[in-house]
């Protein structure tokens, strides 16, 4: 065993393709419908989506190859470091054999891992000829993403942001902003989707539902203009392999193998980043790793949802898809972890929950912020809301293990720091902040 701190790979040695988990699915995915019911083909999706996506959509290629464009946008922040949480497990008191590994995704330009996809989105959107890309953002981090791929790349980008985020969260829209985007806070009067809803509700807080309408329906309005979604879809799975990708080349290094492999869970992008890679290795009897989603209370997909077809928006617009969901039409009450904040979930990440491949657990917002803390005081990075979810699990698996006498290694996604989120902290310093239960957003009494 390894008693390094941190695990780097050098630039050269960083995953030149990306691992696809549809090859290695129990049972393969039932197609996309659309508003009809009908099987969706690839000719469909082709207004919204670049050909190169599309394709990925579907793809049965376990392995697809990383486009050296991309791959050298990729070298001005990845490989991203894999740290042994050696202080974090001091503070917790942890027995030798209890060990506790993150793989830090807050290394990137927009502070998260959203451009693993947002880059290769900009890159293959801009080799079609397309000039603009719409997009919907919760807590504003898909939509600095994007901004930057798209200043990148030389792409216009246009964000309805979740009407709730943009108003605790002024600073991620003067980045968009910084960067050459366009924010809305969402919903908005500029479309029918936005309208509609404004309509029904004047004091709308919005929902990553609402804003991918309106950004979807943008799109299919205008030829030069396609759409960009930054989770859920699988080939945002697939860029986003090379999170685990790199973490089983690091883990190598530190001659160490995860028996649980934590992230969040918002549309899935992260956790299946981390995980599928882990999957694959699994399958191929390489390591015994239990893969473990973490949802919030207020948004419990995995746990309390159904496992059925569902839209991805509010207004109907997008293919349905099968998923675990709460409902297209579930608004969720305003927790901070905002890009958690979404009713459905990955078809793929779906697919192995319900085939048993996958595990899930919801936690409450409060104690995960005090995970969070308790994470930033011991190892000096300050978590974004929606990674304090795994961050609480991951510490609670520890606690687990030591108290039960056993070995384990526990390995989690850090999807992002916590830098535009102080708002968040300060509610939670101040006390103010509360728990909410799924059913009607009710409140919880502390
Ligand atoms: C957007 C976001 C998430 C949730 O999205 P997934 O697609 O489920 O990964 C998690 N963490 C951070 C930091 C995010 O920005």
């Amino acid at each position: 065993m390894s008693d390094k701190t941190r695990y780097m790979l050098d630039e050269n040695d960083m995953p030149t393709a990306w691992y696809n988990v549809q090859p290695d699915l129990p049972v393969p995915l039932a197609p996309p419908l659309d508003a009809e019911g009908n099987p969706m083909g690839p000719e469909q999706l082709a207004v919204l989506f670049p050909m190169e996506c599309i394709k990925q959509e579907v793809s049965q290629e376990r392995y697809i190859d990383i486009p050296g464009a991309v791959l050298d946008v990729f070298k001005t922040y990845r490989p991203s470091p894999l740290i042994r949480a050696k202080a974090l497990e001091r503070v917790l008191e942890l027995p030798e054999g209890v060990k506790i590994f993150y793989k830090y995704e807050g290394v990137s330009p927009a502070g998260s891992h959203k451009p693993n996809t947002a880059i290769p989105q900009a890159y293959y959107n801009k080799q079609e000829g397309i000039e603009k890309l719409t997009t919907e953002t919760g807590a504003g981090q898909w939509g600095s993403a994007l901004a930057i791929a798209g200043a990148l790349f030389g792409i216009d980008v246009e964000v309805f942001m979740v009407k709730v985020s943009y108003e605790q969260k002024p600073y991620r829209k003067a980045i968009m902003e910084t960067y050459g985007a366009r924010v809305h806070a969402s919903p908005t009067m500029l479309t029918e989707s936005g309208r509609h809803v404004l309509a029904m509700d004047p004091e709308s807080t919005g929902s990553l539902g609402i804003a991918i309408s309106e950004a979807v329906e943008v799109a299919a309005k205008d030829l030069g203009t396609h759409y960009s979604l930054g989770s859920v879809l699988n080939h945002v799975c697939v860029h986003q392999s090379i999170i685990g990708l790199e973490a089983i080349a690091q883990m190598e290094m530190a001659d160490a193998e995860p028996d649980v492999v934590i992230g969040c869970i918002g549309g899935g992008s992260n956790f299946a980043g981390i995980a599928f890679p882990y999957f694959h290795r699994r399958k191929e009897g390489k390591c015994n790793a239990r893969l473990l989603a973490v949802e919030p209370k207020a948004c419990p997909t995995l746990t309390a949802g159904e496992y059925r077809y569902d839209f991805g928006d509010e207004a109907k617009l997008t293919p349905q898809m099968e998923m675990y969901t709460l409902g297209h039409d579930f608004v969720p009450a305003g927790i901070h972890a905002g890009g958690l904040r979404y009713h459905g979930d990955s078809p793929l990440v779906s697919a192995l929950v319900k085939s048993g491949d996958i595990e899930a657990v919801a936690v409450h917002q409060i104690a995960c912020f005090d995970a969070a803390v308790q994470f930033a005081r011991a190892e000096g990075i300050l978590p974004a809301p929606e990674s304090s979810h795994a961050i609480r699990v991951a510490i609670d698996e520890a606690l687990a293990a030591k108290a039960a006498g056993e070995d384990k290694t526990v390995l989690f996604n850090l999807s992002g720091h916590g830098h535009f989120d102080l708002s968040a902290y300060e509610a939670y310093n101040a006390k103010k902040l509360v728990d909410y239960d799924f059913a009607a957003g009710a409140m919880l009494q502390e």
